[in-house]
């Protein structure tokens, strides 16, 4: 469902360097949702699963409204969006521009995936992400539980007022 639009230009043309955009994804948080995988990231974890996507300039560089228009084809078939990466916190300012911007749009719930601790972001405004998946891959650390890479990740949901509960 579309709510209001009310962009300004300089929402409109923040930057993301954006690597990927997958659709249809049912195993990067609840439901289907489309994943857009962020350019950059410093954790340089053992067995990088996405070594490509730790260069901060792979993949290209796109404006927040470009990137909601390129969403449009997907809303009337998804639970929600997941930003994952690289790391989306080190583009931090623009993401949540376009997390703000896409969610007085539409009603979708938003997921992010970070290297950081939760406790690493506590400065940082969370208000519009739903669910978070924290901590970085540790490899020789399998895990069986949903949407995750290795065991230490905790999977959290906003509860409201600053705070995240743990839900898997
Ligand atoms: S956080 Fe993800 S992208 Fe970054 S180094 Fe670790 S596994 Fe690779």
């Amino acid at each position: 469902m579309v709510k209001n639009r009310n962009l300004t230009n300089e929402q409109r043309s923040t930057k993301l360097q954006v690597s990927g955009i997958e659709r249809g994804s049912i195993v990067d948080g609840p439901g289907v949702r489309t994943v857009i995988f962020f350019s950059g990231c410093r954790h340089n974890c053992t067995k990088c699963h996405s070594k490509e996507l730790q260069d901060f300039s792979a993949g290209q560089e796109i404006s927040v409204q470009q990137l909601i228009d390129d969403l449009k084809q997907d809303i009337k078939f998804i639970d929600g969006i997941t930003l994952s990466g690289g790391d989306p916190v080190e583009q931090f300012d623009g993401v949540i521009e376009f997390v703000k911007q896409i969610k007085k749009l539409y009603n979708i719930d938003v997921m992010l995936y970070t290297g950081y601790n939760i406790k690493d972001l506590e400065h940082k405004d969370l208000t519009d992400i739903d669910y978070i998946m924290d901590g970085k891959f540790k490899h020789n650390f399998p895990s069986k539980k949903n949407y995750r890479g290795s065991d230490n990740q905790k999977y959290y949901k906003n509860v409201g007022e600053g705070k995240w509960k743990v839900i898997d």
